[in-house]
C-alpha cells in the first residue's frame, strides 16, 4: 500500500513506521515441543524456520502472554498450537502444519521447512504466541518505508536541451513542446542525477519535509492497511498513558 502523509513532520512520519515495525502484536511461533525429528536438520534450525513462518492474525480475541490471567503463555486466550506429523520421503511444507485456531494459520501453505529422506519422521507441536517486532523480528508484521515527497523545480536559465531525460535513471522526465515535464513524481528518488547532468544548473530537486510518501508491505498477517491503523492504535494508547501520567504530577 502508498499514501501521501501531508502537513507533518519528519518525527511524526518516523512515529509512524516505528510503531507499525516494532508495536504492533502479531502471532508467531515461539516454542516448540518435539515429539521425533529424523531430519539432517537441528531441532533448533527447524524450530527457527517455524518462528520465521508469517501467520495470520486475527485482529481480535488473544491476550499478549505477559497480559494473560493464565501467567504462563499455555492457555487458548494466549496462545495457538500448530502441530505437524509427516514421514519422508517428502518436503514439510506449511500446509502440514494443523491449527487449534483456524483463523491462525501461515499465510502460505507452500513455505518448505525441511526435507525428509525415506522413513524419517518429523512430529511437533509448535505454540503460537502475539509479541511484537521490538522483541523479535518474528514479530515483525511487515515494512514501513516513507520519504519526503519530491519537488523538482527548473528555473529560467532551463533550455530544455533534454540532458536530463537521459540522465534520470527512473525515465520520468520529458521534453514535449519545448518544456521539460515530469511524469510520475513519486518515482523520484531524489538522486539528484538530473541536477549534476545541467549545463546550465538550471534545476533544483529537493525533499518537501511536509509531506512524506509511505509505502507498507505487510507480512500477510493482516493487510497493510489494517497494520497502519493498528500502529495508530498503539500510539493513541502511548499518548493516552502518558497524558495520565502527566495529569498526576
Ligand atoms: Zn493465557
Amino acid at each position: 500500500m502508498e499514501f501521501v502523509l501531508s502537513g507533518s513532520n519528519p518525527a511524526f512520519a518516523n512515529s509512524i513506521r516505528r510503531a507499525a515495525m516494532r508495536e504492533v502484536p502479531v502471532m508467531a511461533v515461539d516454542e516448540v515441543e518435539f515429539k521425533s525429528n529424523d531430519s539432517a536438520m537441528y531441532d533448533e534450525v527447524i524450530a527457527h524456520r517455524l518462528a520465521l513462518v508469517p501467520l495470520r492474525t486475527p485482529l481480535k480475541g488473544y491476550n499478549l502472554p505477559e497480559e494473560c490471567s493464565c501467567r504462563e503463555g499455555r492457555c487458548p486466550k494466549c496462545s495457538v498450537e500448530l502441530t505437524l506429523k509427516k514421514e519422508g520421503p517428502a518436503v514439510v511444507t506449511t500446509g502440514d502444519l494443523k491449527s487449534s485456531d483456524e483463523e491462525v494459520r501461515p499465510v502460505s501453505d507452500s513455505i518448505p521447512i525441511v526435507k525428509l529422506g525415506r522413513g524419517q519422521k518429523l512430529e511437533l507441536t509448535a505454540i503460537a504466541r502475539l509479541g511484537v517486532g521490538k522483541e523479535h523480528a518474528k514479530w515483525q508484521p511487515g515494512l514501513v518505508t516513507y520519504k519526503y515527497m519530491p519537488v523538482i523545480e527548473f528555473d529560467e536559465n532551463c533550455n530544455a536541451c533534454g540532458e536530463w531525460v537521459k540522465a534520470c535513471p527512473k525515465g520520468i522526465l520529458e521534453v514535449v513542446d519545448g518544456k521539460v515535464l515530469v511524469k510520475d513524481l513519486t518515482l523520484c528518488n531524489l538522486c539528484k542525477a538530473c541536477v549534476e547532468s545541467c549545463p546550465n544548473d538550471a534545476v533544483k530537486v529537493s525533499g518537501d519535509p511536509t509531506r512524506f510518501l509511505f509505502r507498507v508491505e505487510s507480512s500477510g498477517a493482516f493487510s497493510p492497511d489494517q497494520l497502519i491503523l493498528q500502529a495508530m492504535k498503539v500510539l493513541g494508547e502511548k499518548f493516552e498513558e502518558f497524558s495520565k501520567l502527566v495529569g498526576k504530577l
